[in-house]
């Protein structure tokens, strides 16, 4: 992509309305733009981002055996009135009526819908299991919708919903959704600890919460700080085997991890004291265990292998796709602007064309263009007459992981500089040089 036929309105001005980092520095990197309380449109940027978060959960998803679908944002009442929770769900959702002055609502959740294409497609035992999942907006009217994309109204979810036979095929999808999740925020370069949690007005036994550390988080967490050495790197995990991946979830729970709300200070006090730790961690996703609590007012049941009809086992599992982007950059930036992780980045490197219209600087830039984009990856080149230090600036504040900055006075050596966003070190090398340590 060339900035000058690019659409990137940054602000030079911190905008008074952020009040913590990642709200400040999207708004600055013209990633968003809010159009309502809660309500945003999502500007190339923010939106280059927002499409690589949600491969990311569409590839782990996918190789966990889990099925895209795609239901839409506005449901009918019919169904919330049968599960028993039109009522109980209180202002947070936001109800509308159709020209036949028909109940409708712009969807929360979907347990309802999900169920209800269960039980008109599914009767059998043989059909199971069976995983959905979607990626689609929801809404919640929030009392108060705050920090950007953090806390919106209506926001982007993947939202995942197991149908099993028995209790423990069902525990089995709820751990394979733990460690998809676990592979899943570390490939966006986020360290996010499943935290025993309460179910609220989803429902349920069974519910994990998986929180990234950050002192402008929402949830206060008490943990054993060795909980957040663990990680699932590389491993070969064979989604079908129960005992394996119960092994991992059992390796990630076991350390004392919890919110406010499921704390308990004795069992806390157990945690030896150089590793007790209070602070406070964003909510990333959920994952519950909710057996029959859907499949039983709403009638989806399957028939066993001996003849018997039972209603079928269920768990959801959310992550905040939309949410991921703040949560993301509280954990990854710094005072110039955000550092991307490479698994999330929009572009992979930037180029900063220091003097353009010289027939030299602009050959070189061009050739590196192409030699990154022919590598399979996408540059930003700043192809703009702005000086050099708005150039850095910029990209600085948008956080590319690397840049190559390109002017006459190197290449008469030869030579271009490529920088590090995360150190900040510059090393200066043939451009060759340069694409090849990039890629
Ligand atoms: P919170 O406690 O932050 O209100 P929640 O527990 O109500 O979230 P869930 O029903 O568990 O949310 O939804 C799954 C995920 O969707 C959450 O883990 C979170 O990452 C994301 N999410 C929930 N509400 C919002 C929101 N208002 N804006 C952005 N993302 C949200
Ligand atoms: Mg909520
Ligand atoms: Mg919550
Ligand atoms: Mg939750």
């Amino acid at each position: 992509m060339r900035l000058s036929r690019y659409f990137l309105p940054v602000l030079k001005e911190n905008p008074a309305e952020a009040q913590i980092v990642s709200h400040r520095l999207m708004l600055r990197a013209g990633m968003i733009k809010q159009q309502a309380a809660g309500i945003y449109s999502w500007l190339p940027l923010g939106f280059r981002v927002l499409k690589r978060i949600e491969q990311i959960v569409h590839e782990e998803q996918q190789r966990a055996g889990h099925i895209p679908v795609l239901m839409p944002t506005v449901q009918p009442a019919d169904l919330w009135q049968e599960s028993g929770r039109y009522n109980a769900y209180g202002p947070e959702m936001l109800r509308i009526k159709d020209r036949h002055e028909r109940d409708m609502l712009y969807g929360p959740t979907n347990e309802e819908m999900i169920t209800d294409i269960f039980r008109a497609h599914v009767s059998s035992y043989k059909n199971l299991p069976l995983t959905l999942y979607h990626i689609q907006w929801k809404f919640r009217d929030e009392v108060r919708p705050r920090f950007g994309v953090m806390r919106g109204r209506e926001f982007l979810m993947k939202d995942g919903y197991n149908f099993d036979i028995d209790k423990p095929s069902a525990l089995h999808a709820y751990n394979r959704h733990m460690v998809s999740y676990l592979r899943t925020y570390e490939r966006m370069g986020l360290t996010a600890i499943p935290m025993r949690a309460d179910s609220g007005p989803i429902g349920g036994d069974d519910t994990h919460e998986f929180l990234v550390l950050a002192s402008t988080g929402e949830s206060e967490v008490f943990y054993d700080d060795r909980v957040t050495a663990l990680k699932l790197g590389q491993r070969d995990i064979n989604y079908e085997d129960r005992d394996q991946v119960a092994a991992v979830c059992k390796e990630f729970t076991t350390l004392y991890a919890r919110t406010d709300e499921t704390h308990d200070e004795t069992a806390f006090g157990e945690v030896p004291e150089e590793h007790r730790k209070v602070g406070r961690g964003i909510e990333v996703g959920q994952i519950f265990y909710f057996g029959t609590k859907y499949s039983e007012p709403m009638g989806a049941t399957v028939q066993t292998a001996d003849g018997a009809q039972v209603p079928v086992e269920m768990g959801s599992h959310g992550i905040g796709v939309s949410r991921l982007l703040g949560a993301i950059i509280e954990a990854s930036h710094d005072d110039k602007g955000i550092i991307w992780p490479e698994g999330v980045t929009p572009f992979h490197c930037g180029i900063v064309n220091l003097k353009q219209g010289d027939a030299e600087a602009d050959a070189a830039c061009e050739q590196l263009y192409t030699a990154l984009t022919q590598a399979g990856l996408e540059p930003l080149y700043d192809d703009t007459t702005e000086r050099a230090g708005g150039k850095f600036a910029t990209m600085d504040l948008i956080g590319l992981p690397w840049r190559i900055t390109v002017g006459p006075r190197g290449l008469k050596n030869g030579v271009v500089e490529l920088t590090s966003r995360r150190t900040g070190e510059s090393e200066e090398m043939a451009p060759e040089a340069a694409v090849r340590k990039v890629v």
